[in-house]
């Protein structure tokens, strides 16, 4: 099992802040804006770049829960950014596609 099947299995604690029989949305460990979390399929698909055709309905329901939970957190207005790191070059870590959504404060263009 990858660390967010773990995640999504509760194997392994995190903060979790929002569910759906897909995905699931949690802090980040170690946040980079005031508002850091990750969503997550609990399916695994390694990376975006991985993903097929018949990803394609979860890939929307990914970006619509980004969104929600966006806005529980309180990030409607202020604005957010939604970001999938892929690869070697694109800082990947995690080998579970993930959406990192953060907010809380003003971020910075073009990222490091
Ligand atoms: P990436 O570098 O895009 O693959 O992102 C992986 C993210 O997972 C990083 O921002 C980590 O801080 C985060 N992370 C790693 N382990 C955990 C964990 N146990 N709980 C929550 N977030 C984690």
């Amino acid at each position: 099992m990858t660390l967010f099947e773990k995640i999504a299995a509760r194997e392994i604690p995190a903060t979790i802040l929002a569910e759906g029989d897909e995905w699931l949305a949690f802090r980040d460990i170690n946040p980079q804006a005031p508002v850091h979390f990750l969503v997550v399929p609990k399916r695994c698909i390694p990376r975006i770049n991985e993903a097929t055709s018949s990803d394609a309905n979860l890939l929307g329901t990914l970006l619509l829960a980004a969104a929600a939970t966006a806005r529980q957190e309180g990030l409607g207005s202020s604005g957010y950014r939604v970001v999938i790191n892929n690869g070697t070059d694109g800082g990947e870590t995690v080998p579970h596609l993930h959406l990192h959504v953060l907010g809380g404060r003003r971020l910075d263009w073009p990222p490091g």
